[in-house]
C-alpha cells in the first residue's frame, strides 16, 4: 500500500538533498505544497493533499502564519523597488527602520544594530565583537566565553563551542572547537499563573543558591581570559526545552559586571513575545549589553539575524585599532528581508499580548493529561511554549506519523516532543495542537 503522506517530490530529494542532522539514506521527508495561515498542506501520491495544523511555527519563526497579508505586501512592495544591493557604502529605508525600530523595542538603552544572515552569524558576530572590545579595552588575553551546560547557540565552529559540551556536537569535532568555560545548567524553575492571572517563579531555592556560588567560584577563577558570558535567558531552546529561574540571569548579570565582561544574551528564540515577555531577559529586569535576535525576526519568510548592542560596546570598538566590528557578509541587510522583518517586529509589538498568555494558558491546559502517561516524565509551558517531556528518546518516525494522522505536524527531538506554535493560532488550533501531542505520544509511546 502507498505511503498515504509520501510525495514523488519526497521521493526524489531522498538521497539527494541533504536534511538538518539528518543521513542521506534517513526516513522519507514529507512535502509540503503550499501553506496558509497555520497550516502546511502535504502532497499525497495520489494527489491527494492532507492539511495539518503546524505546532512548530517553522521552527519557532512563522509566529504570524503563512501567508499573512501583512507581511506579503511588505515583501511585494520591497520586491517593486529593489531585492538586495550591498551594504558596503550604501544603506536604505529598510534597514535603517528596522534599526530604529530593534533598538527602540530591545530592552534597555540599546544604541547600535549590526545585521547578520542567519542566528548562528548573528552568534559568531557577537562572539567576535567581544574579543574586539576586551582587546579596545587594553585586554587582548581575554578570549575565552563563560556560558551554561545545556544551551544552544548555532552550528558554525564558535557558537558550537558554546554550545552544551556533550549534548552539542563537541564529539565530532575534538580539538578543532574553542574550549569555553561552562558552568552547571541553571537549576529548573517553572512559572506558575494562578487562576487570576497573578505570576509566580518557583524553584529549588537551595539548588539556585548553590549553583550561584559555583557560577561565581567559576568566573573569578577564569576571570583573566573571559571576555563575556553568553547564554540564551530562562528558557534554553534546542538544548532541551530547559526553562530556568529569572534570578539565575541576574546572577548572570552581576558576574559579568563583577569581571569586566559582556553580557550577551541569545534571544534567537526567545525574542518577539514567544515566553511570555517581549524579551526573555525581561523575566529578570536585565538588560544586555549585546543581544542576537533571529528566527521570528522575519516572521518565518526570510534568514535575518541582528545582533543589537549598547552605545559603550558601539564606542568601545570606535576606538579600537581597528575601528569597525569585523565582519560583513555579502547578503548583510538584505532589504527584503529587512523590509519583512520591519512589518513582522510591528505586527508583534501589536499583537503579541493578545496571543501568547491565551495560547500558553490553553497549552497548559490541554498538555496536562499527558502527565498521566506511564512514560512521560514531566510537562511544562512558558508563553507559548509546550513541553512533553518522556523518560527515554522519543521514538521520531512514530510521533511524527501519529501526530500528523491527528491533524498536526510535529518534530521532537531527543526525550522532547514539544510546540512553539504560531501565535495566531486560534483556540481551536491550539487545542487539536495539544491533544494531537497527548494522543501522538499515548499511542506510541503508551
Ligand atoms: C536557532 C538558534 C540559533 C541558530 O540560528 P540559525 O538561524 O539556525 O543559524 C542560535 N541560538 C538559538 C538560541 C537558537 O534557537
Amino acid at each position: 500500500m502507498p505511503d498515504p503522506f509520501g510525495s514523488p517530490v519526497a521521493a526524489r530529494d531522498r538521497g539527494l538533498v541533504w536534511h538538518p542532522y539528518a543521513p542521506l539514506d534517513g526516513p522519507e521527508p514529507y512535502a509540503v505544497e503550499s501553506a496558509t495561515g497555520v497550516r502546511l498542506t502535504l502532497t499525497a501520491p495520489d494527489g491527494g493533499r492532507h492539511e495539518v495544523v503546524d505546532a512548530m511555527a517553522s521552527w519557532w519563526c512563522a509566529v504570524h502564519g503563512y501567508r499573512n497579508p501583512v507581511l506579503d505586501a511588505a515583501a511585494h512592495e520591497q520586491l517593486d523597488r529593489f531585492s538586495h544591493v550591498m551594504f558596503g557604502g550604501l544603506t536604505h529605508e529598510p534597514a535603517v527602520r528596522l534599526a530604529e525600530r530593534l533598538t527602540a523595542m530591545a530592552p534597555g538603552p540599546m544604541a547600535h544594530v549590526f545585521f547578520a544572515d542567519s542566528g548562528s552569524v548573528s552568534v559568531e558576530v557577537a562572539l567576535k565583537l567581544s574579543l574586539q572590545y576586551q582587546a579596545a579595552r587594553g585586554r587582548p588575553k581575554r578570549q575565552r566565553f563563560l556560558t551554561v551546560r545545556g544551551g544552544y547557540h548555532g552550528d558554525t565552529f564558535a557558537a558550537m563551542s558554546v554550545c552544551d559540551p556533550v549534548d552539542g556536537m563537541h564529539s565530532a569535532f575534538p580539538g578543532a572547537l574553542a574550549r569555553q568555560v561552562f558552568a552547571p545548567r541553571p537549576p529548573a524553575a517553572r512559572l506558575v499563573v494562578t487562576a487570576t492571572g497573578d505570576e509566580r517563579w518557583e524553584t529549588d531555592r537551595l539548588a539556585l543558591q548553590e549553583w550561584t556560588t559555583e557560577v561565581r567560584a567559576l568566573a573569578a577563577t577564569h576571570s583573566d581570559e573571559l571576555a563575556a558570558v553568553v547564554v540564551e535567558p530562562v528558557l534554553q531552546g534546542a538544548g532541551g526545552m530547559h526553562v530556568y529561574h529569572p534570578e539565575s540571569l541576574r546572577v548572570l548579570r552581576e558576574v559579568a559586571d563583577d569581571h569586566g565582561l559582556l553580557l550577551v544574551l541569545d534571544e534567537i528564540a526567545t525574542g518577539f513575545g514567544r515566553t511570555g515577555r517581549p524579551f526573555a531577559s525581561e523575566w529578570a529586569d536585565v538588560t544586555p549589553d549585546v543581544m542576537c535576535v533571529g528566527k521570528a525576526l522575519t516572521g518565518g519568510y526570510l534568514s535575518l539575524a541582528a545582533v543589537v548592542m549598547t552605545r559603550d560596546v558601539g564606542e568601545a570598538i570606535t576606538r579600537s585599532a581597528f575601528r569597525a566590528l569585523l565582519h560583513g557578509p555579502t547578503f548583510m541587510a538584505n532589504p527584503l528581508a529587512c523590509a519583512v522583518a520591519d512589518a513582522s517586529v510591528e505586527l508583534v509589538e501589536s499583537t503579541w499580548k493578545d496571543h501568547v498568555p491565551r495560547v500558553g494558558r490553553l497549552l497548559s491546559e490541554h498538555l496536562e493529561p499527558a502527565a498521566a502517561l506511564p512514560h512521560v516524565a514531566d510537562v511544562r509551558t512558558l508563553g507559548a511554549v509546550g513541553v512533553v517531556q518522556l523518560t527515554s528518546p522519543v521514538d521520531v518516525p512514530r510521533i511524527t506519523r501519529a501526530a500528523l494522522e491527528r491533524g498536526v505536524w510535529v518534530r521532537p527531538f531527543r526525550d522532547l516532543v514539544y510546540t512553539m506554535p504560531p501565535y495566531v493560532c486560534t483556540d481551536d488550533d491550539v487545542r487539536l495542537i495539544a491533544e494531537g501531542i497527548v494522543g501522538a505520544v499515548a499511542e506510541a509511546h503508551g
